[in-house]
């Protein structure tokens, strides 16, 4: 019999706790697991999940605007209701819940529920409740923040949006990364007059540069109005209510008012109050943990994954760095983690989908490089009249004809790049993007009929 309760006991039930401690109980590990809240995590809960579905929500206001030219005809003005999303929406992530209850269940996991603190090496306490385990994954993931302004207190975070009472007739969100443009278009798409403040010039700043470019022109000509090179100095309301209208200060002198101030700048790990410090184990300045190529913290029996230590946080990341770690202490450990050709979409309005380098990063890396690039009205946006145009680009090795990059804005950037990243992995070469035969009339077949670099 072991000297542990468990072979592991997981933190968090998100993505990459659920996924390591439902596998590592199907391998027969005897596993626990401590959630505080909703199981799923950020990705079910107040992320990837809620967020497609308003983005899908978001979208029908173009589509009925497209309809006409298709030879539709909408008898009166179509009409929108808040509060059947959210409640819709948060009937599909209860049911959620209830799906990740029945794998845990499934895989005999041990659930404890309540905020779970780590007392030694191989102690971990619930509630008051004490367990010990062989190994403790630490999965805690993050939680979004708030920069340090007069009034901060009167604007709200991505968590908060997905619980708004009603739609905000104004908003203002701040910040130019991932969670910034998603929301700032789902806003824009349901009717909110949006304006997305951004301290530098360019959106998504850590993708390939012309995609942020792109997207920005494609945001503005939906009607979101964007200042650059500007940030929220401060903000002032009456009170802090849902209701009420704020006057937002501009660091550029400028002053909105909005009912809706959104955060968007960037998330943190969540590790206060854990006892991972005096466990002896390292976090660096933001709280995540420091892990090595194992997910081993500098306590060995105490390993953490996903967002908490804030490497790449991106729910499949997450769910192959759970399974690294579960191969590693519970099957046969053949399984290494690569950060490389991680492909990414981000939910804007329209959607941005990437994998590989960016022609800087390729530049960079790989001196000599092709570059071809196309930006076309796709087929769909004919007859519609919608303006919304597609943008392509390939970063091509020049010396071994490797693609390295696969970037694209436009209608469902992310299912097209997808099987692009496989392709990526597999060290496909342009001659061997270009004997592929595309599939006519897609916008994807553009990504193999590109023959003449602009670079
Ligand atoms: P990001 O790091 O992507 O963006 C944060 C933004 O906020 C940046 O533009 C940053 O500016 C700005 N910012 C940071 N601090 C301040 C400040 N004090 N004042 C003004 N602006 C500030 O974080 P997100 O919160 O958007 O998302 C977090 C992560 O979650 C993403 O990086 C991604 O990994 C993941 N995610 C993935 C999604 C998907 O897969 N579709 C969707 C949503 C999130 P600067 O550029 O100057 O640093």
């Amino acid at each position: 019999m072991s000297q542990y309760d468990y072979d592991l006991f997981t933190i968090g039930g998100g993505s990459g706790g659920v996924r390591a401690a439902r596998f590592a109980g199907q391998a027969g590990a005897r596993v626990g697991l401590a959630e505080k809240g909703d199981l799923g995590g950020t990705c079910v809960n107040v992320g990837c999940i809620p967020k497609k579905l308003m983005s899908y929500s978001a979208h029908f206001h173009e589509d009925f605007a497209d309809a006409a030219g298709y030879g539709w005809t909408l008898h009166g003005q179509p009409t929108f209701d808040w509060s059947a999303l959210i409640a819709n929406k948060d009937r599909e992530i209860a049911h959620l819940n209830d799906i990740y209850q029945r794998l845990l269940d499934g895989a005999n996991v041990s659930l404890h529920r309540g905020f779970a603190t780590v007392e030694d090496a191989h102690t971990v306490s619930v509630e008051g409740k004490r367990f010990t385990a062989r190994h403790i994954l630490v999965a805690t993931g993050g939680h979004p923040d708030k920069p340090q302004i007069p009034g901060s207190e009167l604007g709200i975070t991505s968590d908060d949006f997905f619980h708004l009472k009603g739609l905000p007739k104004r908003a203002v969100v701040l910040g130019g990364g991932y969670i910034a443009v998603e929301l700032a278009s789902i806003l824009n798409g349901l009717g909110t007059e949006v304006t997305l403040v951004y301290r530098r010039e360019r959106l998504l700043r850590n993708m390939d540069a012309d995609l942020g470019i792109h997207l920005a022109d494609e945001m503005a000509k939906k009607g979101i109005r964007l200042v650059f090179d500007a940030s929220i100095a401060a903000i002032e309301a009456p009170h802090a209510g849902e209701d009420s209208v704020k006057q937002v200060r501009l660091t550029n002198g400028e002053t909105l008012a909005a009912e809706c101030v959104l955060f968007a700048t960037g998330r943190t790990p969540n590790t206060r109050g854990l006892g991972l410090e005096k466990a002896g184990v390292t976090l660096k300045d933001n709280g995540a943990v420091v892990v090595n190529e194992q997910f081993e913290s500098s306590v060995a029996s105490i390993l953490a994954v996903g967002d908490v230590i804030d490497r790449v946080a991106l729910t499949p990341v997450a769910l192959a760095e759970a399974m690294v770690v579960v191969a590693r202490l519970f099957g046969k450990g053949e399984r290494v983690m690569s950060y490389r050709n991680i492909p990414t979409a981000v939910f804007s309005h329209p959607n941005v989908g990437t994998v590989g380098l960016t022609e800087e990063q390729a530049r960079r890396e790989h001196g000599e490089v092709k570059i071809f690039r196309t930006d076309f009205k796709p087929l769909k946006n004919t007859l519609s009249r919608n303006t919304e145009r597609t943008f392509m680009k390939l970063v091509v090795d020049s010396r071994t004809d490797r693609v390295l990059g696969v970037h694209m804005v436009g209608s469902d950037a992310g299912e097209v790049i997808q099987g692009f990243a496989v392709a990526l992995q597999c060290g496909a070469t342009k001659a061997q993007f270009d004997s592929t035969i595309g599939i006519h009339p897609t916008s994807a077949e553009e990504f193999v009929t590109m023959r003449t670099p602009v670079a």
